[in-house]
C-alpha cells in the first residue's frame, strides 16, 4: 500500500508522514530529502551528476557514504533545492529511484508530486495545506529563524514549486485535503492512520 502525502513546505508534511509510517509500520519516503541531497552535491561540485548519486535514506540521510542529514537543512541547500527541483534531469533520476523503491512493500512518501506523478496509483493520497502564516512560524520556530526571512524565502519556494513546468505542486484530484493551521500534530496523524485502515479494508471512500 503506498500513502501519498503532498503539500507546500511547512504544512507538516514530515512530522505527519514520519509518525504515520511508525504507526502504520510502513516505510517512510521522504523525497524532499533527496532532491535536497542533489542540490547539495551541485553546491560543493557544479559539475555534479544527479543521475549517479548515491543517496541513501535510511533514518539519517547519507549521500556518497557522508551523514548530510543537517548539512541538508540549510538556507542555502534548502533555496537551491526548489531550483534543481525544476530541472528534467534532476527530476528523471529522482523519479526513477522513488518508483522502484515504492514497486515493492508499504510506504507512506512525502512530497510535491507523489499523488500526481510518481504514485498515482496510491491507495491514499492527502494533501496537506495550511496559512502561509502558520506555516512559516513553525518553520521559524524548528530553526531559531526570524519569521519574516522564513515567510519571505517561503513564498518564492511557493512560487517556483508551483509553477514550474515539470511535475508542479498540485492537489491530484482524488487526494484528500487536510488544512492542519488549527490541527495538531497528533489530530492529522490520527486522521491520516484511519484513512488508511479504511482504504487497506477496501473502502475507497
Ligand atoms: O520537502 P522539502 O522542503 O524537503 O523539499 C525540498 C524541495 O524539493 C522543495 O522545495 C521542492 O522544490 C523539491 N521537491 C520536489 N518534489 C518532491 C519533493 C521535493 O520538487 N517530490
Amino acid at each position: 500500500m503506498i500513502v501519498a502525502i503532498d503539500g507546500p513546505a511547512g504544512a507538516g508534511k514530515s512530522t505527519v508522514a514520519r509518525a504515520a509510517a511508525q504507526a502504520l509500520g510502513f516505510t517512510y519516503l521522504d523525497t524532499g530529502a533527496m532532491y535536497r541531497c542533489v542540490a547539495l552535491a551541485r553546491l560543493r561540485d557544479s559539475e555534479s551528476d544527479p543521475a549517479t548519486l548515491e543517496i541513501v535514506l535510511a533514518g539519517n540521510v547519507m549521500l556518497g557514504g557522508e551523514d548530510v542529514s543537517d548539512e541538508i537543512r540549510s538556507p542555502a541547500v534548502t533555496e537551491l533545492a526548489s531550483e534543481v527541483a525544476a530541472e528534467s534531469q534532476v527530476r528523471a533520476a529522482m523519479a526513477a529511484r522513488q518508483q522502484q523503491m515504492l514497486a515493492s512493500g508499504d510506504w507512506v512518501a512525502e512530497g510535491r508530486d507523489i499523488g500526481t506523478v510518481i504514485a498515482p496509483h496510491a491507495e491514499l493520497k492527502i494533501f496537506l495545506t495550511a496559512d502561509p502564516a502558520e506555516r512559516a512560524r513553525r518553520r521559524a520556530e524548528q530553526t531559531g529563524r526570524p519569521v519574516s526571512d522564513v515567510l519571505a524565502e517561503q513564498q518564492e519556494r511557493d512560487r517556483r514549486d508551483g509553477e514550474r513546468d515539470l511535475s508542479p505542486l498540485l492537489a491530484a484530484a482524488d487526494a484528500v485535503q487536510l488544512d492542519t493551521t488549527t490541527l495538531s500534530a497528533d489530530d492529522v496523524i490520527a486522521e491520516i492512520v484511519q484513512l488508511a485502515a479504511r482504504r487497506s479494508d477496501g473502502d475507497s471512500q
